[in-house]
């Protein structure tokens, strides 16, 4: 059975999931209405993978014979300045969201629960990724800078990314 603590965490991680997701999703709408459609879907699918954070949690609680408790998913922003701003934007995300996770992972130790330290090894690994991944197109956007050659060119390669076998 599953703490009161790591219970109240792993939902709120739910939440915190959705949140991404949404988030990157409205970033996605900005691509598309900036003409950039690598990077939208490159977004599209980070949202895809964000809803597949989420349903891990909601799994591991049921599992464990916990109950899931859906909160209100925050608002996201809707107007972005640029694409490096919105790729420098979801690299703090993640960085915020690696912290989160290694909160629970904390607790989860407290409370010698192994289970969840195992569960939660999936998602100690996955921030080291999802870090790489949007700090890398952060370093490509700087080299772009103004060229919109360059833009387009990064566009192209963002849209060849691939949805996640799991
Ligand atoms: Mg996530």
């Amino acid at each position: 059975m599953l703490s009161e603590r790591v219970q109240n965490a792993m939902n709120n991680q739910i939440t915190h999931e959705m949140h991404s997701a949404y988030l990157y999703l409205s970033m996605a709408a900005y691509f598309e209405d900036q003409s950039l459609p690598g990077m939208a879907r490159w977004m599209r699918l980070q949202f895809e993978e964000e809803k597949e954070h989420a349903l891990k949690f909601f799994d591991h609680l049921i599992d464990r014979g916990a109950r899931v408790k859906l909160q209100a998913i925050p608002a996201v922003e809707v107007d972005f300045a640029s694409p490096l701003q919105i790729f420098e934007k979801a690299y703090a995300h993640e960085q915020k969201v690696t912290g989160l996770i290694n909160d629970i992972y904390n607790m989860a130790r407290e409370e010698n629960d192994y289970a969840s330290m195992k569960f939660l090894d999936w998602f100690i690994e996955e921030q080291v990724e999802e870090e790489k991944s949007t700090g890398e197109v952060v370093a490509w956007l700087k080299m772009v800078g103004d060229s919109p050659n360059g833009l387009l060119h990064l566009d192209h390669r963002l849209g060849k990314r691939k949805a996640e076998e799991d």
